[in-house]
């Protein structure tokens, strides 16, 4: 894990724990055992520590935290001690990921040489957490304050050449070749010049006003963090350096490292980070599984999602065929395309030369010839499987062999549509999210003949996309909109119990949603989910899927699109207004069903809506459909607006206790009538609540 070479005077320590030199208690111990022995060695003078594979070090290794490993000595913080007090200079050479723990291993150090794109950075704010072995307490002490607060409270790496004119580095090279031999060289010059060791913590804090710079950020501070309790923990911290001597500062920073830790909101930072991590891992293929290659795509459709995808393709550089149906069509897809780059325009974010590139990409047809020599094609034309069936039989018989064809159904039997084809082990289920440009989701939907290919591959081009994937099997609505149409209803039952879209929206906005159901339908449209409805109470004459939203829609009212749903709109805004007409349609169906509008406390707007995504996810997980629990969490923090600080839906529940959930559903679906079946807890989540355990532990798709 480390290497330790003398050269001369110079010992150079490297370390090697691929990929990014994490510093897991393994590579602690042996840095700390090749300090020892470079110190001993009577011939070394000074040491440098350089990293190598990705960089210097990524940090700390996220899958001890919690665990006794991380408190194994050597932890971090006694590592770190020891070489700082290190008697012999210690210089650290920086390149590549330079981050968290390993940034503030550099900090420890005496010197610091870095090639110039180094990325340095102190992102432990995205967990939840502070920088808690001395970053907060070091780094004041080698650049201004403003700019120390920054990096802290933001995350946000800084390039070496950024920082050239600050005290951090003392030397800054080209390039990540020149950096070894520039820091033995720098190594070598301190030796000769008889300067020893430079202890950061001797420092003071840069800048003379830190304090008072500090107490006037700190209402902003904790205005933007919300309900994030580390930015304003990290200013604290600050604070304590600005204030206090170096060990009481040092105090300070674990103390609220500490409390931070055991905060729920970086516990859920944690887990979406690992989540995000096990979302790209695929149940039963092996790793050695590789993509296809990919150079140019096919896609069907120039509507709403078929342009957004298009845009998501070019961005990323790919060429894209763009396929419709008639001239029309064809002309206004291309032109919304255009007209959605103009507010990238307008910000400066994107150049014109750069979007006539963009554009360029684009090879406009109507007709399937050109699809022939395409590696993908992601088919988005009308939700109707005889439209289905039609494209892939043409894409069937002119796209090559070998070549994935793919459909963005949001939730058609995807077996169905492969078996339209000659080739259902080609076909996979590409479901991106409105605006498919925008949306850092996709659901990778695997048909039953799927191959293993090429879902690696689905999941390649994610990352091409910088999309975040998740696998999904196939059923109605696959993970995402199968849980929605839960949420909908629990939301639906609380406005003929007495609530109002108001009073419901705003409860789950305080959850912290990023919109509420009624929000959030006006603005996806009724019409959606009215065609749905209609397929799947067809399909099973025997539930109760009737909502008020059928009664607006068929009163023309779609919601934004046409000025009214749930809400009222002005002409050209956004801003929803209350609508008496849906209130009225509200108060008709409680008349009709018998019922009397009743006080609906905020808690059971929650429980309601929040806890039947938990149980529809967890029927979800036992039919297999999502491969574990936290993937459920991805899907509905990255497509629907959950808060990241509370984890998601699956998390949450783990976190108020499944034995609660059960027994809230119990409650409610005793009351619950024809729907009372989709409110019975599902059989994992009770297996689960009995067991003590919680879906982190035992919840794995089967
Ligand atoms: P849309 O009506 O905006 O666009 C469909 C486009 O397909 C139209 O431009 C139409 O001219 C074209 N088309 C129809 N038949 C065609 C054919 N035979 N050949 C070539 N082009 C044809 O619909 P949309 O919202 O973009 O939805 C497309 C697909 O994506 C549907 O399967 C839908 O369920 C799915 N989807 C939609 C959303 C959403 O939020 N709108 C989200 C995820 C998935």
């Amino acid at each position: 894990m480390v290497g330790l070479e003398i050269d001369g005077a110079i010992a150079v320590i490297t370390l090697a724990n691929p990929p990014v030199n994490s510093l897991g208690l393994e590579l602690r111990r042996a840095l700390l055992l090749a300090l020892e022995r470079a110190e001993d060695e009577a011939a070394v003078r000074a040491l440098v520590v350089i990293g190598s594979g990705k960089g210097f070090s990524g940090g700390a290794d996220i899958r001890e935290f919690g665990t006794a490993k991380a408190l194994t000595q050597p932890n971090l913080l006694s590592l770190l001690k020891a070489v700082e007090d290190c008697p012999k200079p210690v210089v650290a050479a920086l390149s590549g990921v330079c981050m968290g723990g390993g940034l503030e291993l550099a900090l420890a150090c005496h010197y610091r040489v870095a090639a110039a794109d180094a990325q340095l950075a102190l992102p432990e704010v995205k967990l939840g957490l502070l920088p808690g072995a001395g970053g907060t307490q070091r780094l004041p002490r080698l650049v201004a304050i403003e700019r120390a607060l920054e990096m802290i409270v933001s995350g946000n790496p800084q390039r070496a050449a950024e920082l050239r004119e600050t005290l951090l580095l003392d030397a800054v090279v080209g390039s990540e070749p020149e950096l070894r031999s520039a820091a033995v060289q720098f190594a070598r010059t301190l030796v000769a010049e008889g300067r020893g060791v430079r202890r950061v913590r001797d420092l003071p804090v840069c800048s003379g006003n830190a304090e008072a710079y500090l107490q006037g950020a700190r209402a902003t501070i904790t205005a933007a963090a919300g309900p994030y309790p580390a930015p304003p923990a990290c200013l604290e911290a600050l604070l304590a350096a600005a204030r206090e001597p170096f060990d009481a500062g040092m105090k300070r920073e674990r103390a609220l490292f500490v409390t931070l830790m055991a905060s729920p909101e970086s516990a859920a930072l944690r887990h979406v980070f690992q989540a995000e991590r096990a979302a790209a891992r695929i149940g039963g293929v092996p790793e050695s599984t590789q993509p296809r290659p990919l150079s140019r795509v096919g896609v069907v459709g120039a509507g709403t999602m078929g342009g957004g995808i298009t845009m998501a393709l070019i961005n990323a550089g790919l060429p894209v065929v763009l396929l419709e149906r008639n001239r029309e069509a064809l002309e206004r897809g291309l032109d919304t395309i255009r007209r959605n780059y103009q507010g990238a325009l307008r910000k400066g974010t994107l150049t014109e030369p750069a979007l006539e590139q963009r554009l360029a990409l684009i090879t406009p047809t109507l007709d399937y010839a050109p699809l022939q020599a395409v590696d993908l094609v992601i088919e988005a034309v009308f939700e109707e499987l005889p439209v289905k069936r039609e494209v892939f039989l043409q894409l069937d018989a002119v796209v090559r062999p070998g070549a994935i064809l793919a459909s963005n159904t949001s939730a058609l039997d995807l077996n169905k549509i492969a078996a339209f084809t000659k080739r259902p082990q080609e076909v996979v289920g590409l479901h991106f999210f409105s605006p498919a440009n925008v949306m850092r989701l996709l659901e990778v939907v695997r048909g039953a003949a799927t191959s293993d290919d090429v879902l690696v591959s689905a999941m390649a081009l994610a990352k091409r996309l910088k999309k975040i994937a998740v696998i999904a099997g196939v059923c109605d609505g696959f993970i995402g909109n199968r849980m929605v149409l839960g949420y909908g209803q629990g939301a639906h039952d609380l406005l003929l119990a007495g609530a109002s879209p108001q009073q419901i929206d705003q409860a789950l906005e305080r959850f912290g949603m990023a919109m509420g159901p009624f929000r959030m339908n006006d603005l996806a449209g009724l019409d959606v989910g009215h065609v749905w409805r209609k397929r799947l109470q067809a399909e099973s004459p025997q539930r109760d899927l009737f909502n008020v939203a059928d009664l607006l829609v068929a009163a023309g009212h779609y919601g934004q699109k046409t000025g009214a749903g749930w809400y009222r709109y002005a002409p050209g805004s956004r801003v929803p207004l209350p609508n008496p007409e849906a209130d009225a349609y509200i108060a008709r169906c409680r008349a009709e069903r018998g019922l009397v509008a009743r006080e609906v406390s905020e808690q059971e707007i929650i429980e309601r809506c929040i806890y039947a995504l938990v149980n529809e996810g967890a029927r979800i997980l036992a039919d297999g459909i999502a491969q574990r629990s936290s993937d459920i969490d991805i899907v509905y923090l990255n497509g629907y607006g959950f808060p990241a600080w509370r984890g998601g839906p699956m998390f949450y529940a783990d976190q108020v206790g499944l034995q609660a959930v059960v027994r809230a559903l119990k409650r409610i679906s005793a009351s619950a009538g024809r729907e009372a079946p989709f409110w019975e807890p599902a059989p994992l989540l009770r297996q689960l609540a009995d067991a003590g355990r919680t879906f982190g532990q035992g919840g794995t798709g089967s």
